[in-house]
């Protein structure tokens, strides 16, 4: 696929949200729901916000209802901000799916404001990273995700490659990859 036909992908699959005057942290997220305390979606205590709509429909989703992307409910960032300050045991934030990456000017938004705070930022995508690297080239809001994102853990999830004994993923071909500055720096070891 080309470098225009995938950005064509990515626009065709965003979900139309709501928007409200200049104030980026005004904006709405569609999201399928949040998860305030969890420890199985990166290290430490973690906030998930469950993005709705993803295009990639895997074989064997442990979040089917997340793929419609008319489903879900609109939050507001400012919202998502504040109900993770409101746990001051939580270490991080976890973007997951759906897909944040169809929703990527209101995801980066959202972790730009929460790296802000010290939190850490873990996302999930069913893009492989060098797929999301083309795309930032000439798309400013994944760049601007990529750019807050601390490990982005890529890739579908595979059913025939299913591993119930890794970390922080379902399947074999999934990475968890540390970014610096929105670049490869190195595979998460923990
Ligand atoms: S990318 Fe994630 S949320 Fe989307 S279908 Fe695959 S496993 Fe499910």
């Amino acid at each position: 696929m080309t470098a225009r036909g995938q950005k064509r992908e990515i626009e065709s699959s965003t979900v139309k949200v709501k928007w409200y005057g200049v104030n980026k942290m005004e904006q709405y997220l569609r999201v399928a729901g949040i998860k305030e305390d969890s420890v199985v979606d990166g290290p430490g205590l973690r906030l998930v916000v469950f993005v709705q709509g993803c295009p990639h429909v895997c074989i064997g989703c442990h979040n089917p209802q997340t793929h419609d992307f008319n489903g879900g409910k609109d939050m507001k960032i400012k919202d998502i901000v504040t109900l993770t300050q409101n746990n001051p045991l939580l270490t991080g934030v976890t973007l997951s799916g759906g897909e944040p990456f169809c929703q990527s000017e209101q995801c980066a938004e959202l972790a730009h404001q929460l790296k802000l705070l010290g939190y850490e930022i873990w996302c999930y995508t069913g893009f492989a990273f060098e797929h999301l690297s083309e795309i930032a080239k000439f798309n400013r809001s994944v760049k601007g995700l990529l750019l807050t994102i601390d490990v982005l853990v890529d890739g579908p999830y595979k059913q025939e490659m299913r591993d119930e004994t890794l970390l922080f993923r379902g399947s074999k071909n999934q990475r968890l990859i540390v970014l610096e500055n929105g670049k490869y720096k190195c595979e998460w070891t923990g």
